[in-house]
């Protein structure tokens, strides 16, 4: 299924692109380079021209030019789609409709733009303005930093910013569309933000796409956001992200605080790998892109919402309540989740009582390194906090810590680290560790989630299709499929085709904040660009022979399991292409550590075979039944 990510594959050079942000250098058939994406001194980082892919064996960072993009970038899908078609001189099929919305968001950015300088320019320098300079100073803001985050002021006035732009040349419709005016009832409008000071949102790349508003006076609310536009998505934005990027990749590290203050604070004092999350939930978006950057996530809660009781319940009740609605903090099962399918190291630190970030850090910058050093992993945390508060003694409290826990412990996917917490979980309780595995085997069954029937298949044999294909196939045919395979810990990096590995993030996405699965609103959420593919994938699915949900749940297992084992042999070889040419360069500590690279992935490579083998097996006495 050819299409336009094939195109410009073909058309343009993974050197180039890869040469532009990193020193290559030749080595053999292939090129070599300190990582972009980890801290290293010997390059482990190679580019190889003919299959247009580039992998770092110390990292594992692997793709082909839109992963590279993607990643080095921080940017989504479809911008590294656009800047690389651009490149390629490969026309996007829709290309009325992209320019059309390209023009308006470059014009919703220029009032963007506008706004924030009027509302900067009366922060540093109007009357009006006394008490919000005042409000910033107690805060410990300093000048530097009100000028570097262009921090700003909104005058106490129903038109001010209005007759400035209008003014200026702009139209009551580009306020609007940038939310910075409100239309009332009666006719005519008024302006959003009222003596507050206000916070620019930044996009990854340094564009304002909205703004954030603290009131000074008693109005509520006491925060306020610009709405929803083409350029503001509040769900997939970090307050920060701009200035804390480099130092978030160079660090491995994102510490996540909820509040503006909890920002800016730490910057100034020279801790820059800080980012607010907008007053909600961290949403799967926002850690992606955090995920782009670093391995490694701490979560900053307060004291109160972290270690209260009822908050801890509240959450879970919340959660199960109000299923997709945003909690103030992520919830504990959703955030072990997150974990797993993001490969992401995630961590809480809780705050001293009665204190927020910003007055932490201002306080005793060493206190706050010390606070995220000590931050514990996600279980450990909840472990913690449930138990402080119960009499391990007292019956009641064993059930209640047990009903409390025991959930948590299942959604753990690694059976090693979940078989460690029942473990731990038995200790405290004094219960057989077997009756709590029964009772979390009861758990675990999937919730049956019912999916959109496609149209009835024609049955009709399909030959040779790819693996990477095949795989996203069976998902969109039968998606409740994605939670019975959990412990498979399906990843972007088990699909080689970028169409795919799009599609399957998206679809990830999706299932994981929808519980009902619609592939006609599935659809709306692809970017236009992979709908083709997308509508391959459908049909193709479609067309499979009917068989029961358990052997297609078999069939997914086997074509994930082969589609890494072809990954891991293909990896292989090019580990032994390297090494050969090591030795003919007579480079002998390549060639050692090259060495251990192919027995560690050879190593991998034996337990895959056994898990293949034994599903064969399996498929066979129960295919006899
Ligand atoms: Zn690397």
């Amino acid at each position: 299924m050819p299409g336009v990510v094939d195109e410009i594959k073909e058309r343009v050079s993974i050197v180039d692109v890869v040469g532009q942000r990193v020193q290559l250098k030749k080595s053999g058939r292939s090129l070599k380079a300190l990582c972009p994406f980890h801290s290293e001194k010997t390059p482990s980082f190679y580019v190889f021209p003919e299959s247009g892919t580039f992998k770092c064996f110390g990292c594992g960072a692997g793709g082909d030019i839109f992963t590279f993009l993607m990643k080095a970038d921080n940017i989504e899908f479809g911008e590294a789609l656009r800047v690389l078609a651009e490149r390629a001189g490969v026309g996007l099929r829709p290309v009325a409709e992209v320019t059309a919305e390209d023009q308006e968001r470059d014009h919703l950015r220029q009032v963007l733009d506008a706004a924030a300088a009027y509302f900067h320019n009366l922060l540093l320098r109007s009357n009006q303005a006394q008490a919000a300079r005042a409000y910033l100073q107690k805060r410990g803001v300093n000048q530097a930093t009100i000028e570097g985050w262009q921090l700003g002021y909104a005058p106490e006035s129903w038109d001010a910013l209005q007759t400035y732009m209008l003014n200026r040349g702009f139209h009551v419709d580009d306020l609007l569309a940038a939310g910075l005016v409100i239309e009332r009832d009666g006719g005519g409008y008024y302006d959003r933000f009222r003596n507050r000071i206000i916070f620019p949102i930044h996009d990854g790349r340094g564009n304002i796409t909205g703004f954030g508003a603290r009131a000074l006076g008693d109005d509520k609310p006491k925060y306020l956001n610009s709405p929803q536009s083409i350029l503001f998505d509040k769900s997939a934005t970090l307050y920060g992200i701009e200035h804390a990027r480099d130092s978030i990749r160079q660090s491995g590290q994102a510490v996540i605080v909820e509040g503006y203050m909890d920002v800016l604070i730490p910057h100034q004092m020279g801790i820059t790998n800080v980012v607010a999350s907008l007053g909600t939930a961290l949403t799967p978006r926002q850690m992606e892109q955090l995920k782009r950057l670093c391995k490694s996530l701490v979560l900053a809660l307060d004291a109160d919402a972290a270690g209260d009781d009822a908050t801890l319940r509240g959450l879970e009740v919340a959660r199960d309540v109000l299923d997709r609605e945003a909690v103030p903090v992520p919830t504990w099962r959703g955030l072990i989740r997150f974990e797993h399918i993001l490969e992401t190291d995630i961590r809480v630190l809780a705050l001293p009582r009665g204190k927020d970030p910003d007055e932490v850090v201002l306080e005793n910058p060493d206190e706050w390194k010390r606070l995220v050093g000590e931050a514990l992993p996600v279980v450990d945390f909840y472990f913690n906090a449930v138990t402080a508060r119960l009499d391990l003694h007292n019956p009641r409290d064993k059930a209640a810590a047990v009903d409390r826990l025991l959930p948590i412990v299942g959604e753990i996917v690694n059976d090693v680290v979940r078989s460690h917490y029942l473990q731990r979980l038995a200790t405290l309780v004094q219960v057989d560790e077997r009756t709590l595995a029964n009772r979390l085997r009861s758990l675990r069954q999937p919730a049956s989630r019912r999916a959109a029937q496609p149209p009835v298949a024609a049955r009709r044999q399909v030959a040779r299709v790819d693996l990477d294909d095949h795989c996203l196939a069976i998902l969109l045919y039968e998606p409740t499929l994605y939670w019975k395979v959990l412990d498979l810990a399906l990843s972007p990096d088990d699909f080689v085709h970028t169409e795919n590995r799009q599609i399957f993030i998206t679809f990830r996405s999706f299932i994981e904040e929808n519980s009902e699965f619609d592939v006609a609103v599935f659809r709306q959420t692809v970017d236009p660009m992979l709908l083709p593919h997308l509508d391959d994938l459908i049909r193709l699915g479609t067309q499979r022979p009917q068989v029961s949900g358990e052997i297609l749940e078999k069939e997914l297992t086997a074509t994930v399991l082969r589609a890494r084992k072809q990954r891991l042999t293909d990896e292989i070889n090019q580990l032994k292409f390297l090494q050969a040419q090591a030795k003919q360069e007579s480079d002998t500590t390549e060639v050692t550590s090259l060495a251990q690279r192919v027995n560690a992935l050879t190593e991998e490579l034996a337990i895959l075979n056994r898990r293949l083998d034994e599903l064969t097996v399996l498929w066979k006495i129960s295919g006899r039944r």
